[in-house]
């Protein structure tokens, strides 16, 4: 705990952490240490973690790295990272997000953006580590935590940890409790760990997911022994390729990727198969209308009456309004207002009705292909590496969605997805595959992805 304390101070120009909670590390720590000296050491039991500052820790400032939430305090600590109290981890502090985990690269956070620890070759030009968990894969990647929670709406987890080297799961809906983190948008968010490899990863899922009854999205199924599932033979095993990923402009680089991928799995004994998931290309459209709808219902309850900040007026309309213009960051203020327009009387059945029509197409042709008998599904996990901090400044947001393109089918269909590194892309940045399994298969994707990493 104490090394990692030191090499956080010694990284803050990476921007990684938004607080650091190194009174509660140590006490932590010697409480670890105690319970491994009595022989009661839990799952967890000393380890060095950070935590997303989405998700509510009991008496420690969370502020979904929005101005809106101001100071807030949560007396209360989410479901997830109880279990992971519990277990005996250790808390380093909280991880820089996109505000309210709405973005892509990690720029829209109030604290600026983090940065990723790798260079271009022979460029010293900082780089995004990806969002909206960019401060957890940053840390990961930087060696500045031996692991972190994350969350993943339509991408969250994965491509920030496409982005730095790390893995990323993110776990069947309903794997893990959503209760007491900070809701985007409730029928996509999953919460999820980003670690070192694959290993790391299953042995932090296994402490942080399980049935919550306060969440009423929780599933009450036992909890497999995922570390068991690492190495596990891949033979016999069927694995898709699905043609639609296949989109146009995808580099060379990425394409090569997914081929040695598939290969390396074919070498392991697995079989690998064509398939067809063939409203794939919807998938961004549609989830950019879900998802915002979601929000903009979730983020009425930012009033400055209840959390946080308040920005008086002259009158409680005035407040509300103040506080809502001060507070919410320019890509927030626009989900709320897509959101709210696809929500309205006139637009419901054009738009957000379309749209949950086309989110049950997405899940209806996993369903076809897992029926068919394949077992996991290998894609990239993003169409690009990592790109610069404010390269994309003057883009068109559409741009930015664009990265969600491989990632946010997962969430439409509330199946589990994991992001492994696969490689370095020409400019020696990392890449990354994606591999998809049937619900609550997380530990198919375990065992894949160790062959691939
Ligand atoms: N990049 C996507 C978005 O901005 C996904 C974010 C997330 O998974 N939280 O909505």
């Amino acid at each position: 705990t104490r090394a990692y304390l030191d090499a956080i101070e010694q990284a803050r120009t990476l921007n990684a952490y938004v607080l650091e909670t190194p009174e509660i590390a140590l006490e932590r720590a010697r409480g670890s240490d105690e319970r491994i000296g009595k022989g009661e050491a839990g799952a967890l039991e000393g380890l060095p973690l950070g935590v997303k500052d989405l998700f509510c820790t009991e008496g420690v400032r969370t502020t979904a790295c929005s101005k809106i939430l101001g100071d807030f305090t949560p007396p209360y600590e989410s479901h997830v990272t109880d279990r992971m109290r519990r277990a005996g981890a250790v808390m380093l502090g909280k991880l820089n997000n996109d505000e309210f985990a709405m973005g892509s690269s990690n720029e829209t956070s109030c604290f600026g953006a983090p940065v990723n620890p790798w260079r271009r070759t022979g460029s010293d030009a900082a780089l995004v580590a990806g969002g909206s968990s960019g401060g957890s894969a940053a840390a990961v990647a930087a060696r500045l935590c031996l692991g972190a929670t994350a969350t993943d709406t339509g991408g969250s987890i994965r491509q920030p940890a496409a982005f730095t080297g790390t893995v990323g799961i993110k776990p069947t809906y309903g794997r893990c409790s959503r209760w007491g983190i900070v809701a985007f948008a409730s029928s996509l968010d999953q919460a999820g760990p980003i670690a070192r490899d694959v290993r790391d990863a299953a042995i932090l899922l296994g402490a942080m997911a399980g049935y919550d009854p306060r969440d009423s999205t929780s599933i009450d199924r036992e909890v497999p022994d995922y570390e068991a599932a690492v190495g596990r033979s891949v033979k016999g095993l069927r694995i898709g390729i699905p043609r639609e990923y296949r989109v146009e402009g995808m580099p060379a680089e990425i394409e090569q990727l997914w081929t040695t991928g598939a290969a390396q799995l074919k070498a392991a004994g697995a079989e690998i198969v064509d398939v067809s998931l063939p409203h794939t290309k919807y998938a961004l459209p549609a989830y950019y209308i879900v998802a915002p709808a979601e929000a903009s219902s979730n983020l009425a309850r930012y009033d400055g009456v209840r959390y946080g900040r308040r920005v008086p007026g002259p009158d409680i309309t005035a407040m509300y309004e103040n506080t809502r213009a001060e507070g919410f960051g320019s890509e927030v203020r626009r989900r709320i207002m897509i959101g709210a327009y696809v929500l309205s009387a006139g637009y419901y059945d054009a738009y957000y009705v379309r749209a949950q029509k086309v989110r049950t197409l997405i899940r209806r042709d996993f369903e076809t292909v897992f029926a068919d008998g394949i077992d996991a599904i290998l894609t990239p996990a993003t169409p690009s590496a990592a790109f610069g901090i404010g390269e994309k400044a003057n883009a068109s947001p559409v741009e930015m969605y664009l990265n969600d393109v491989f990632t946010v089918t997962v969430n439409m269909a509330g199946l589990p997805g994991i992001a492994v590194p696969a490689g370095l892309s020409g400019e020696g940045l990392p890449l990354a595959l994606q591999l998809i399994g049937r619900p609550f298969d997380e530990e198919t994707l375990f065992a894949t992805a160790s062959v691939i990493e």
